[in-house]
């Protein structure tokens, strides 16, 4: 036992207790070969096994195409922002890639791009990230290597209700906040990255879904670490892998096969941000969510009290109510303020459904 606490936070994030009980259990002693996951090589045949049923149940989860190859890296979004780049902008002459600006996330992707290529917003620059601009306006570039978007914007809680038409150019997309948090048709994409640390693991372990024919086009400054074609074809074996975090997301896509899947997960994930943001359209103004309500996040609800700028007194009280309340983690982002509950796989309803009569029992004290 330990004590009950509700974690909303961004990432890391709150992982199911099936999954580490298992973990747990296994940690001394994996399989009665009596060594841990940490402790084994990662060439062993009982670690290559680890990651080929991984990959095969990530590939069942996503009903991922034979065309695709399934990649475990490190170096998080953040290396992934980077080598998509290095990987890709490669594959036309031009060395353009065209990107869409809805967050801090995909702001950080285009300016890493900027280093190796020609980088291209295909779209007038937002004055606040709570929207997306119309696909219909996108200003695309035919030559473009790729077209980057963030499905889903961690800090600003916007997110992406569609899979964008980009008349042909490949598509790369970081779904790091909102992986398997609903069935997604692959073959749309070019390129999908995630960081397993919110809806699907522990940090240290970035899931890389790369179409076959976009393999080989690294540039030669690419770090060999990042090239997509080196790792794949060596089964992300090419140098030690993060073992215990491909370990651990093992485990965790069990546990989401067993509940059901990536339809449950949705499911799940829209009665949970239901509950909140209809205590946020109930309140009369007391809570504020910025984001256009068709592209609200289902992953991360970040909000304001008292105003659209939030009243500091009231945020602080509400973050020091909701931890007397054992509910952690609904500081905002730094960069941004206010409040943010995130709403990733392992969160159960009944907990969201707990935030919920905290925000109206807040609400009702102070309205
Ligand atoms: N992309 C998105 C959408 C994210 O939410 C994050 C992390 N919060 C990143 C990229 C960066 O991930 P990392 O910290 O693993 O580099």
């Amino acid at each position: 036992g330990r004590k009950q606490i509700i974690n909303f936070g961004a990432g890391p994030a709150k992982l199911p207790l099936p999954v580490l009980l298992q973990a747990q259990k296994e940690l001394l002693d994996y399989k009665g070969l009596g060594i841990s996951v940490l402790e084994m090589s990662h060439r062993s045949s009982d670690f290559i096994k680890i990651v080929n049923t991984t990959e095969n149940d990530l590939r069942e989860l996503l009903n991922i195409p034979e065309n695709y190859k399934v990649i475990f890296l490190q170096g998080g979004g953040t290396g992934q922002f980077s080598a998509v780049p290095l990987n890709l902008i490669g594959l036309k002459e031009e060395r353009s890639a065209d990107y869409v600006v809805t967050g801090s996330w995909s702001a950080k992707a285009a300016i890493e791009a900027a280093k190796y290529g020609k980088v291209n917003i295909v779209h007038p620059k937002l004055d606040a990230y709570i929207t997306i601009p119309n696909p219909s306006s996108w200003n695309l570039n035919p030559n473009a290597s790729y077209v980057y978007c963030c499905a889903n914007e961690t800090l600003h809680g916007v997110e992406f209700p569609f899979v964008p038409d980009t008349k042909g150019t490949v598509l790369v997309c970081d779904m790091s906040s909102c992986f398997l948090s609903k069935p997604v048709d692959v073959s749309k994409f070019g390129l999908i990255f995630a960081g397993a640390q919110k809806n699907i693991g522990c940090a240290g372990v970035t899931v890389v879904i790369i179409r076959e024919d976009l393999l080989g086009f690294a540039l030669k400054e690419c770090p060999i670490v990042f090239d997509y074609k080196v790792q794949e074809s060596s089964n992300s074996l090419y140098n030690t892998p993060s073992t215990y975090s491909i370990y651990i997301m093992g485990l965790v896509l069990q546990w989401i096969k067993k509940c059901g899947g990536a339809q449950v997960m949705e499911q799940n994930s829209i009665a949970k941000s239901k509950l909140i943001y209809n205590v946020i359209d109930g309140s009369n103004g007391f809570y504020v969510s910025l984001p256009a309500s068709i592209y609200r996040s289902r992953m991360n609800i970040p909000f304001r009290i008292g105003n659209a700028n939030g009243d500091s007194i009231l945020e602080t009280e509400f973050l020091d109510k909701a931890a007397k309340h054992n509910m952690i983690s609904l500081k905002g982002h730094r960069s941004v303020g206010g409040i943010r509950a995130s709403l990733y796989n392992a969160v159960t309803v009944e907990e969201a459904q707990k935030l919920a009569e905290f925000m109206i029992d807040f609400m009702k004290e102070h309205h």
